[in-house]
């Protein structure tokens, strides 16, 4: 299922078998409140990326295969608070362009970019690469992706609350302060209403924990239930626009 996990020789026989798609899982290293790790995003990637592998696994047409995570993002948002380690737009660029022309380059001709950090910026970062033809995006700040979601994540209140935290309880349990979490008041801050305001930091958006919803109220169950929903919605993509 992991692409890195594979020897050399088993990577060439990958061409004489159901056509390879490759799911190159993207996030950054971000703080997500005083409860949640670093790795959120990339953790909350590239779990959805082995779950459609493995729910894909009986396929004969294609092959689904996770290549190793872009675990860095574009992250100045966060900037104020310790752990926050950004790379520019151009690094960004450069490294899934180059990534997804390499192994073009050995022959995989189906790169999807499943992303889960939603600071603009980066996300513009990936909207422009699979417009250019490298990608297909697997892009949940669409509206018609979004409503699928819960209804903190539709409100807004979509970093490091009740949304991400539970899908992080249901990937990673061990990496969740439990304790810290279930102290957490809710604080519901509307993030695109902010930002389209002008707000381009968590200070300036009222996120003086780097966190907003409800994280105490997350839930390994609320976490498999969007791990569910956004596994379907990524295996509808790969359908309708993956020609095998
Ligand atoms: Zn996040």
């Amino acid at each position: 299922m992991n692409f890195a996990d594979l020897t050399s020789p088993e990577i060439d026989v990958l061409h004489r078998g159901p056509t390879p798609v490759l799911l190159l899982p993207v996030g950054a290293v971000e703080p997500h409140g005083p409860h949640a790790p670093l790795d959120t995003d990339s953790i909350i990637s590239t779990t959805v990326c082995e779950r459609v592998a493995w729910e894909l696994a009986g396929e004969s047409a294609m092959r689904v295969l996770v290549l190793p995570p872009i675990r860095y993002g574009v992250t100045r948002y966060a900037a104020a608070f310790p752990g926050a380690v950004s790379i520019s737009e151009a690094a960004l660029e450069t490294l899934v362009i180059d990534v997804c022309t390499a192994v073009r380059e050995q022959g995989f001709r189906h790169v999807v970019l499943v992303n889960s950090h939603f600071e603009p910026e980066h996300v513009a970062v990936l909207r422009r690469v699979a417009e250019r033809g490298h990608a297909v995006l697997f892009d949940v700040t669409r509206r018609r992706v979004a409503e699928r979601l819960t209804e903190e994540f539709r409100s807004g209140s979509a970093h490091a609350g009740r949304y991400e935290t539970s899908v992080v309880l249901a990937a990673r349990p061990e990496l969740v302060d439990a304790k810290r979490m279930h102290g957490l008041p809710e604080h519901p801050v509307d993030m695109p209403a902010a930002i389209a305001a002008g707000k381009t930091d968590f200070i300036a958006m009222g996120m003086d924990e780097a966190y907003c919803g409800a994280p105490a109220d997350a839930t390994a169950a609320e976490g498999e239930k969007t791990l569910a929903t956004l596994s379907a919605m990524l295996v509808d993509l790969i359908r309708d626009r993956i020609t095998v």
